[in-house]
Order: C-alpha cells, then structure tokens, then sequence
C-alpha cells in the first residue's frame, strides 16, 4: 500500500493537529492515545512515512528501526508501567483492524492488559 500523507498521524508529525506529547527522539515521537483503553495508552510512531511493519522492516534506516524499538521502552519507563508489565500492539492492515494507515505501536498498561484478543 502507498503511504497516504493526509493520514492523521502525518498531519501530527507535520504540527498541522496537536497531541499529547509522551517523548520524541530524531526519528521517534509517542503520544497520548485520544481515546485510551487502558490507565496508560501511548502511541508509538516512527516519524517517517511508513505505511506498516512489513514498509518499515523492509526500508527504515537501522538507526530509525533501533530508535523505535528503545522508544517503547523508554515510554514503558516514563509513564512508570515497566515494573507492573504492559502490552505492545501493532494493528497492521485489514484483518489486523489498522485504521490509521502509518505504522504504529499501542503501548497499554497501568491495569491488567486482558486476554490477548477476543475471541471471534
Ligand atoms: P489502529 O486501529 O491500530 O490504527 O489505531 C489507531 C489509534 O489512533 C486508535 O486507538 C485511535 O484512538 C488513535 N487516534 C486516532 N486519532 C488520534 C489523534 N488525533 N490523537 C491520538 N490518537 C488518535
């Protein structure tokens, strides 16, 4: 799938809709889901354009894929969740339930995180 520009989490990075800011780093931002399902809801985005994990594996730099992973834990530490344990998430394309089409992690926790899907 084609990167999308005027997907939400662009026009975040682009400064063109606010969010709630957790951390960024030179490749990384995350911020406050709008609407948490969890104490702790973060998103975790890379600030390029990619569409998905299999876009991002394939053509992010090594130093944007090592930013991203250090940045789940690094929100992990700063919203005070890593002791307790959370969940990371990706929602990738239609079956996946993706609906904002730039890659992103959900990172959950402050409460039990629940079965690992529902059923069905
Ligand atoms: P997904 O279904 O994995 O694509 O998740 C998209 C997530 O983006 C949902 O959890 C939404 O609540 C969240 N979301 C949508 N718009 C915004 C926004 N403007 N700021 C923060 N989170 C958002």
């Amino acid at each position: 799938m084609a990167y999308d520009d005027g997907n939400i989490f662009a026009k975040i990075l682009r400064g063109e809709i606010p969010c709630k800011k957790v951390a960024e780093d030179e490749h990384t931002l995350a911020f406050e889901d709008i609407n948490p399902l969890r104490a702790v809801h973060v998103l975790v985005i890379p600030k390029g354009a990619y569409v998905d994990w299999r876009d991002f594996a394939a053509t992010a730099s090594a130093d944007e894929q090592a930013a991203f992973t250090r940045m789940i834990a690094h929100v992990a530490d700063i919203t005070g969740i890593a002791g307790s344990g959370y969940r990371v998430i990706s929602n990738i394309g239609q079956d996946g339930g993706q609906e904002v089409p730039h890659l992103h992690m959900h990172v959950l926790g402050g409460e039990p995180a629940g079965p690992l899907v529902a059923r069905g």
